[in-house]
């Protein structure tokens, strides 16, 4: 499975850039199984079944894509970028990784490659020193190219369109499921243009205090708050969207909370400039929010960096003192959620750049009020 249609040259780059950080970061080798930096190099996506598929890319020279045989005929192949080595059912692909690996003494391991096998490299040379692939990818994955910038702006926009119908009042709210309207807005994000559905969380009144709230069977009234965090993948780049809107005239508490969510993430948008530490950006929303008097009521971090994964670095969280760089892609999402009444969010997509902050979605901020 390819992730989108990339040019050769792009991996080629992408490949020597990170032979460049592991010279930096002094790494002899840098082995890939699931998760997202192996298709970002070379454009294939490993299914996550019991058999190892692993890029073995040495310091020097070429990669290496050790696969199931029966595998090898979804990869596509670019003989400049790796040599596929496809293992047969007998075979021990460990030890195939073992010998690629040469005099390897350390090495950097992906994240989500199954314990099984790095248990069993660790057996075939006990030797060497094992640290994570994060040290060598994440200055690569955390800062986009062009390209991938202008994915995230289309897949942002197909979100923001969504985020419309749903201020709009084109979807349907009152009398409804937090269930059946999740499905619905799944529905248009795939209708907008995404190819997979990430989540899209849909919670009610009380239930919004929950950030992470699983929409189910409660049934959404006049009176409500609701909140809505929807997302998905477009060729390859996610969207991340929240958005909440009152159904009747909200009450002053509301209200006067909304208004200061609403001050503390466009001031966390606007903080996003080049140079400024990532704890920055959560400290500033925090402010403002502690000043208002909701501190304990912001019970997570501002934000986290997005591409082709939903979460990914860099995170907008106390202690870390990551500088933000052009092509930083991230979350700002501060939240204010009242335990047992309601719960708000408002998240938006930024870029930094030389010249600051863009913002990927532009769908309306205020807390749009519908008459249903
Ligand atoms: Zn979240
Ligand atoms: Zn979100
Ligand atoms: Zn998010």
């Amino acid at each position: 499975m390819t992730t989108s249609l990339v040019p050769e040259s792009v991996y080629l780059s992408r490949i020597s850039r990170a032979q460049e950080e592991m010279a930096r970061t002094s790494v002899d080798a840098l082995i890939l199984s699931l998760g997202q930096d192996m298709p970002y190099l070379t454009g294939y996506l490993a299914m996550p079944l019991e058999r190892l598929t692993m890029l073995v890319l040495p310091k020097n020279g070429k990669a290496s894509l050790i696969i199931p045989q029966l595998e090898a005929p979804r990869v596509q192949q670019m003989p400049n970028v790796f040599t596929l080595v496809p293992w047969g059912e007998t075979e021990d692909p460990v030890r195939i990784a073992h010998t690629l690996l040469g005099n390897a003494q350390s090495i950097a391991v992906g994240d989500q490659m199954w314990s099984r096998f790095l248990v069993d490299l660790l057996q075939h040379r006990p030797e060497s020193h094992y640290v994570r692939s994060v040290v060598v990818m994440e200055a690569l994955r955390s800062r986009k190219d062009i390209a991938e910038i202008e994915a995230l702006v289309a897949a942002g926009a197909a979100a923001d369109r969504v985020a419309a119908q749903l201020q709009g009042g084109l979807i349907p709210l009152v009398g409804r499921t937090e269930a059946e309207v999740s499905a619905d807005i799944s529905a248009r994000l795939i209708a907008e243009g995404h190819q997979k559905v990430n989540f899209a969380i849909v919670a009610a009144g009380e239930n919004a205090a929950s950030p992470h709230h699983h929409p189910g069977d409660r049934v959404i009234r006049h009176g409500d708050i609701v909140l809505c965090d929807f997302g998905g993948t477009m060729n390859g780049y996610c969207s991340d969207i929240t958005r909440c809107v009152h159904l009747g005239e909200p009450p002053a508490d509301i209200a006067q909370a909304y208004s200061v969510l609403l001050e503390a993430q466009a001031a966390g948008v606007n903080a996003g400039h080049v140079g400024t530490t990532c704890e920055n950006v959560d400290a500033v929303t925090r402010a403002i929010i502690d000043k208002a008097g909701y501190g304990e009521y912001f019970v997570h971090r501002t934000g986290h960096g997005i591409g082709m994964e939903e979460h990914e670095d860099p995170y907008m969280v106390s202690g870390n003192t990551t500088l933000i760089a052009p092509g930083h892609a991230y979350s700002v999402e501060p939240g204010i959620y009242v335990p047992g009444k309601w719960g708000m969010r408002l998240e938006d997509i930024v870029v930094a750049t030389a010249d600051g902050p863009v913002a990927v979605n532009n769908a309306n901020h205020q807390l749009v009020v519908l008459e249903q």
